[in-house]
């Protein structure tokens, strides 16, 4: 690509001069102080380090030419660029950060670039960092209620609180006496805790049959992996006690499939356990229709649950809540804001109908956990509610988010990211060499792949389609992912290989979109 700039071999990105100017520290007889007795030095390194990522996501717009977007880095490359060992005697920040930023940022992908249009974004944004680092410097626990109450409060006041932005049912919310949503790490967390829930509830309905949980084939490999941890699955291949629905053209799970094999289940002695359904599935953004499969679910009083991962940030505008239908029928829902709603890793937000229905599965209080305002049951204690007992104060960098971009920014955020897919979808379908193979329902994912020249197996534009997306990456200009989907060619039902360009990087903008369509066509062969 000639119009692209030339990018130097090894970026480096400069140390804020701050840091580099910050003082030695101040000797205190012969005892150097330690970094928490330097209340002065640590104010300076953190305005620095603030400066920093700053210029870093400056730079990743005006300057891009200094990052590769996915990291060429070799296996063992950034550890051999690491200190050999602990030092003796502490080291300045400033030295320590030189040192370490030179020797990872070969080995990042910037995740943060405009032109990162991989997998599913990642997003970040300046309130969602600083209620990250607010959160640290409290650096509480919020294992329970009392061990921080408003670690708690917070919570469950935002969780009430997104759950109206984005127009999910009441039941869902503390609000309603009933139901409440939790901060998980992941969707993949949110999934074996709602197992862990859905089994218990079949064991006190008295059955004993072995538990079968349900999802579409195109659902994430986290539900087949929630399964294995909980034990109802034997393994990855366990087609038992997992059973992957078939999906129709739209890659939407077959809801008459799942009835079939909910009633072959039934009717060989297992126990249907859980179903879950996706709103947006990760290979193509497909959408599972929850309500008939919600109606299959109430009529074997099966647990459901809806994985609305990435997709499910754009509730936030009422014109794509049409993918909610039905969820005022579901037990669990959940989506993440750490993906497309500018909130930074980690933040997954689950929701529950019947909160009792978790707790009960998921509580145990030894005596040192024992407090008065968790005996009273006047208040919520998260950790009946997640894997692990500590928790961070992740509802700081939510709130922050929902506080400082407001109603109307966070829509207009969701809504450019959709027309810039559109954009994208429609240069595609106006260039012959190329295919779109879904779009679906007008939203930020792309599927496209090389069109297949006349006589070519399709094997063939397979391998073409996978060479074309090795280039694009190894350029460095962009960074896509590929996947295989089912795919109707001409009536045949076949799996094929397809680039997904995933749009919801926070910086990103129409040109960047243009100028990776500028690498992806020059790159064809
Ligand atoms: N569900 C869907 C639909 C996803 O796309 C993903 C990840 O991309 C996940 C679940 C897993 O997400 P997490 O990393 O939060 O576990």
């Amino acid at each position: 690509m000639s119009s692209l700039p030339k990018r130097p071999k090894r970026p480096k990105f400069s140390v804020p001069t701050a840091v580099l100017a910050l003082p030695e520290p101040t000797l205190i007889g012969a005892v150097a102080p330690l970094p928490h007795e330097q209340l002065d030095v640590f104010r300076r390194d953190g305005h620095a380090l603030i400066d920093w990522i700053a210029d870093y996501w400056t730079a990743l717009q005006q300057q891009p030419q200094q990052f590769r977007v996915m990291s060429a880095a070799k296996p063992g490359d950034v550890a051999a660029a690491l200190p050999r060992e602990i030092p003796q005697s502490g080291r300045p920040f400033a030295e320590v950060f030189a040192e370490t930023h030179d020797a990872i940022m070969p080995g990042i992908t910037h995740w943060q670039s405009p032109s990162f249009f991989a997998f599913f974004p990642a997003n970040t944004s300046p309130p969602a960092v600083l209620g990250e680092l607010f959160s640290a410097g409290l650096g509480v626990n919020g294992m329970l209620w009392a061990t921080s109450p408003a670690c708690t409060e917070l919570e469950q006041h935002v969780l009430d609180q997104l759950a109206g932005l984005c127009g999910l049912p009441k039941k869902f919310m503390f609000a309603s006496g009933t139901g409440g949503g939790v901060i998980q790490g992941t969707a993949s967390e949110a999934a074996v805790v709602v197992m862990v829930a859905a089994r218990k509830r079949l064991a006190d309905r008295g059955s004993t049959g072995k538990p079968v949980v349900y999802c579409s084939t195109q659902a994430h490999s986290s539900i087949v992996k929630a399964a294995m941890i909980t034990g109802i699955a034997a393994g990855p291949d366990d087609t038992v006690s997992v059973r992957q629905i078939p999906v129709d053209s739209a890659r939407a799970m077959y809801p008459a499939r799942l009835k079939e094999a909910i009633e072959q289940d039934l009717a060989a002695g297992r126990a249907p356990c859980m179903v879950t359904a996706t709103l947006g599935t990760t290979s193509s953004l497909a959408f599972d229709d929850v309500l008939a499969i919600a109606a299959i679910c109430r009529k074997h009083s099966v647990w459901l649950h809806v994985d609305s991962a990435m997709a499910g940030a754009a509730a936030v505008c009422p014109e794509f809540r049409w993918m909610l239908t039905g969820l005022e029928h579901v037990d669990s829902y959940c989506f993440n804001p750490h993906k497309w709603l500018l909130v930074n890793f980690d933040c997954d937000c689950l929701y529950i109908a019947d909160k009792a229905a978790l707790t009960s599965a998921m509580s145990i209080t030894p005596e040192y956990l024992k407090n008065a305002a968790s005996t009273a049951g006047a208040v919520v204690d998260y950790r009946d509610w997640q894997i692990p007992l500590g928790r961070r104060f992740r509802a700081l960098k939510l709130h922050f988010v929902l506080q400082s971009y407001g109603i109307d920014g966070l829509r207009q955020y969701i809504r450019e990211h959709v027309r810039l897919g559109a954009i994208f979808a429609a240069l595609v379908k106006a260039d012959a060499r190329f295919e779109l193979v879904d779009h679906s329902r007008g939203m930020n994912l792309i599927c496209f792949r090389s069109r297949p020249l006349p006589n070519e197996k399709p094997e063939q534009t397979d391998v073409r389609t996978k060479a074309l997306l090795d280039r694009i990456n190894a350029g460095g200009h962009a960074y896509l992912t590929h996947t295989v989907i089912p795919y109707v060619v001409h009536g045949d039902p076949t799996a094929r290989t397809v680039l997904r360009l995933s749009i919801g990087s926070t910086f990103t903008r129409e040109q960047h979109v243009r100028a990776t369509w500028e690498v992806i066509c020059s790159q064809i062969q």
